[in-house]
């Protein structure tokens, strides 16, 4: 009998949404980059309790912190909207790296919008062929190839460890 067995309906229901998430959590650590910094993500337990039970989260490792990502093309489709077109959202923070980041999020967040409305995007990918401009990508920019079979890697840490931390993700938006 597998861990199903020993479960009642509504923790069964829960495992299998667990588990759903779980593999949604998969496919956007190998289709995605973070929203900030353009960075590889990575799938982390977050463990805290007796029983040493945690929840996992998408984190960006360059930025250490939980970051839902974002598809690679728009992220350099927004990065050469900042760039191009000068794009300040937060015009009272000093002009650093920090902020320059935080604009390019706010472009992947408004493309991400306007792609799900107009129901071509998923939490998987597009949903439509896409080509994007050469002047846009750049030649250098190359997309991951990423192996969609491949198993993706989930490394612990204590709860601790990103406590107090700023998180990313949806508390940006
Ligand atoms: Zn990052």
């Amino acid at each position: 009998m597998g861990i199903e067995g020993s479960l009642n309906l509504v923790e069964v229901e829960q495992f299998h949404k667990d588990k759903t998430r779980l593999e949604e959590l998969k496919i956007r650590t190998k289709n995605c980059c973070c929203r900030y910094c353009g960075g590889k993500l990575s799938l982390r337990r977050i463990l805290y309790g007796p029983a040493n039970s945690g929840r996992v989260e998408i984190f960006c490792d360059d930025c250490n912190r939980i970051e839902y990502g974002v598809n690679q093309e728009i992220y350099e489709i927004a990065k050469y909207y900042v760039d191009e077109f000068e794009f300040n959202h937060y015009p009272d923070n000093d002009d650093s790296a920090k902020t320059y980041q935080m604009n390019v999020a706010k472009i992947c967040d408004i493309i991400s919008w306007g792609c799900k409305n107009l129901d071509i995007l998923e939490y998987d990918g597009f949903k439509v062929p896409i080509n994007i401009s050469n002047t846009i990508m750049g030649e250098e920019v190359v997309l991951y190839k990423a192996d969609l079979e491949a198993e993706v890697e989930i490394t612990d840490m204590d709860e601790d460890a990103i406590f107090g931390r700023q998180t990313g993700g949806k508390l940006c938006l």
